[in-house]
C-alpha cells in the first residue's frame, strides 16, 4: 500500500517531524476496476469508498506517533 507523507510541526517533539499516513493504491485499483468491468463487477466503487475512507485518516507524526 502507498504511503502518504508530508511535513509537519509536530507539538510532541517540538519540531517539524515527517507525518505520514496509508494511502490509497491507485494504480493497482485503476487495472483492478479495467479488468474487472469486464467482468460486470463495479470495482471503481471499491476504489471510490477507498479513496473516501483515506480522506478520513489523519496523518501521524513519524516519530512519536502524534496525530496531527
Ligand atoms: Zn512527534
Amino acid at each position: 500500500m502507498a504511503v502518504k507523507q508530508m511535513q509537519h510541526f509536530c507539538p510532541t517533539c517540538k519540531m517539524q517531524r515527517l507525518y505520514s499516513k496509508p494511502g490509497v493504491s491507485h494504480i493497482l485499483h485503476g487495472i483492478a476496476s479495467l479488468v474487472l468491468i469486464n467482468f460486470w463487477i463495479p470495482w471503481f466503487l471499491v476504489w471510490i469508498g477507498a479513496t473516501a475512507i483515506n480522506w478520513g485518516k489523519s496523518y501521524r507524526c513519524s516519530v512519536c506517533g502524534q496525530v496531527e
